[in-house]
């Protein structure tokens, strides 16, 4: 079954955008291994979601990997120290500064794993949901990063070095905005109530007012829509 299929590996954080990455690689006929992180982020929903997502999109397998970036810190995510900010609305948000729920040097790692696990399933295709347009300012979410850390790999692996492989980080979201995304993913069949993408979770629920659930919100907006994620029936009650 699926034998003829290419694989690829997808990192899937379970909120809005990794969700669509992988409905995208799916529509364009991978065999999908879904993978996520136990990184040491303070609210695990994120999880909760990743799961249901893996389960809903078909993904051959889901592996969620244990790492601790929190032994580190550093930032709002993973240091309950530091608070994550919240705003009345979109245009609020700083584009000037790297903002505090940055994780220092995450997609680093992500794609470090995501590439070790395409090497040891013979795959040469990597998917990410970077972009560049409605993103929070993250260094590593810039196509010149994707593409230093694509030549970088190539160089990396046992499977690059004998020609078995070639790297490949598809990152489909990369010129989208938020309502583009959202737009893709209904196309593909996304219920997007599947999704949490809250930086600040009360309760499990979507917080309305973080970096994260504003650009959501406003995507979904612009295409006059309402976020589900607001909705009362989030994801945190199923
Ligand atoms: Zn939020």
């Amino acid at each position: 079954m699926n034998g003829d299929k290419r694989k690829a590996v997808v990192l899937l954080s379970g909120g809005l955008d990794s969700t669509t990455v992988l409905a995208i690689a799916r529509h364009e006929g991978y065999e999908t291994h879904a993978l996520s992180f136990r990184y040491g982020q303070r609210h695990t929903e994120e999880l909760v979601a990743a799961e249901k997502v893996a389960a809903a999109l078909g993904a051959a397998r889901h592996v969620v990997v244990d790492i601790n970036l929190a032994v580190f810190g550093g930032s709002a995510l993973t240091d309950d120290t530091l608070a994550v900010p919240h705003h009345d609305s979109a245009d609020q948000i700083s584009t000037d500064e790297i903002p505090i729920t940055y994780v220092p040097a995450r997609n680093t790692v992500f794609l470090s794993f995501a590439l070790a696990w395409a090497e040891t399933l013979g795959s040469s295709d990597v998917f990410i949901g970077v972009n560049a347009l409605d993103y929070s300012g993250y260094p590593d979410c810039r196509p010149e990063y994707i593409e230093a850390y694509e030549r970088m790999a190539n160089l990396a692996t046992k499977a690059g070095v004998e020609g078995k492989q070639r790297l490949k980080i598809h990152t489909p979201l990369i010129e989208l905005t938020k309502a583009q995304t959202i737009q893709r993913g209904l196309e593909l069949g996304v219920d997007y109530s599947w999704t949490h993408s809250c930086y600040d979770p009360v309760d499990g629920r979507a917080c309305q007012t973080c970096d994260s659930c504003l650009l959501r919100s406003r995507g979904f907006a612009e295409l006059g829509l309402v976020d589900p994620s607001f909705s009362s029936t989030s994801s945190a009650n199923i």
